[in-house]
């Protein structure tokens, strides 16, 4: 588990002490909570991404069991985040191709 930065001042250096987190910077001291991390689903640039998103396509991408070719620019509307499968983690629909699964890694969201 990692430890989170400061709430006050965002320091990287906070350190666990029983039950609690102290940073050594503000001396600010805020209680551990065993949070589940959300796993964040972020676009080609590191933003992160949400469903309903609009985002477009940063290359040609070969489409599985066709011919066709998903070209880079494509617009992509109203995503859907899902758990990955292959590492397909967008649920989407494209004009031409219907319903159809990407890779975060490349699309950015506009
Ligand atoms: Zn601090």
């Amino acid at each position: 588990m990692t430890i989170p930065n400061c709430p006050q001042c965002e320091s990287e250096y906070a350190y666990e002490d029983g039950l609690n987190y102290v940073c050594p910077m503000c001396a600010h001291e805020w209680p551990i909570n065993e949070e589940v991390e959300v796993v964040v689903i972020r676009d080609a640039n590191g933003n992160p991404l949400q469903d309903g998103d609009t985002v477009s396509v940063i290359k040609d991408l070969k489409v599985k069991g066709s011919s066709s070719v998903i070209k880079q620019g494509t617009k992509v509307k109203n995503i859907k985040l899902v758990d990955p499968e292959d590492g397909h983690d967008i649920d989407c629909k494209i004009d031409g191709f219907g319903q159809i699964g990407l890779k975060s890694s490349v699309v950015k969201k506009i």
